[in-house]
């Protein structure tokens, strides 16, 4: 089975991934979802003015980072024009700009900058990954969707849950979308009222990874101020604490 087309065959597809460079691949194979597979293709097909002599990636976008991270960060799903342009999440949008440049201040990621998927962007005991695969129209999936792409979610988490010790949510759908992923994965049932979303939220559990709230890093929330590089710089330095990374 080369191609995921229905939401039984990403389960199947996700669980037979024996390694992270098996997920990332069956990832960008995953035609799962109708509606995202329409949007993603007509964005690369019509692009941005500004991108026009720009091949764009147009599929799935995979988790970047090492296989061995001790803090994973949980977005939302890929960027019309970034991640679904460049192929690497949060790679070639602001709000790339503006994460990857708090993972450099923390000594997280060797370069301040995400341009482009040959860029030689590394990072340092992280993992980036999204709840959703494929861009979503106005970044709104359905729970549908959702539901189709978590599979996915939850074997990353499983390839790296011998080193994983963190992961910070960033904004309230990624928050959400961590739930099951605890449960699915850790076998460990989550608290009942969940805790609410916010920034500087956190969760611990005995069996599990810590969870960290985070403001997204979307425009919206930089541009105005709601979301800082100071706050940006806590939220890390938290992470990198609880992860015991130094
Ligand atoms: S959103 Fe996820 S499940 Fe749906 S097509 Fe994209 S990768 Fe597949």
């Amino acid at each position: 089975m080369a191609e995921a087309r229905t939401p039984d065959e990403v389960v199947a597809r996700a669980v037979r991934a024996t390694d992270l460079v098996d997920l990332d691949g069956a990832v960008a194979d995953c035609f799962a979802c109708p509606r995202l597979v329409a949007w993603r293709e007509e964005v690369a097909r019509t692009r941005r003015a500004a991108f026009r002599d720009q091949t764009y990636w147009g599929r799935p976008v995979p988790g970047f980072g090492v296989a061995d991270a001790r803090i994973g960060i949980l977005g939302l799903a890929p960027a019309a024009h970034g991640g679904n342009r460049t192929g690497r999440i949060f790679t070639g949008d602001r709000s790339g700009d503006v994460l990857f440049a708090a993972l450099h201040r923390a000594g997280l990621a060797n370069q301040p900058t995400s341009v482009a998927a040959d860029d030689g962007l590394a990072l340092r005991d992280t993992r980036i990954f999204a709840a959703v695969r494929c861009a979503p129209p106005d970044n709104r999936p359905t729970p549908a969707e959702r539901d189709t792409c978590a599979p996915w979610l939850r074997r990353e988490v499983a390839l790296i849950r011998p080193t994983l010790r963190v992961v910070v949510a960033l904004g309230a759908f990624a928050w959400a979308a961590w739930w099951p992923t605890l449960r699915e994965v850790y076998g460990v049932r989550p608290p009942s009222p969940r805790p609410a979303f916010g920034h500087g939220a956190h969760w611990s559990g005995t069996a599990a990874p810590a969870l960290l709230g985070c403001y997204h890093v979307s425009q919206q929330n930089t541009f105005t101020g709601r979301l800082t590089p100071g706050m940006l710089d806590d939220v890390f330095a938290r992470a990198k604490q609880l992860a015991g990374v130094d």
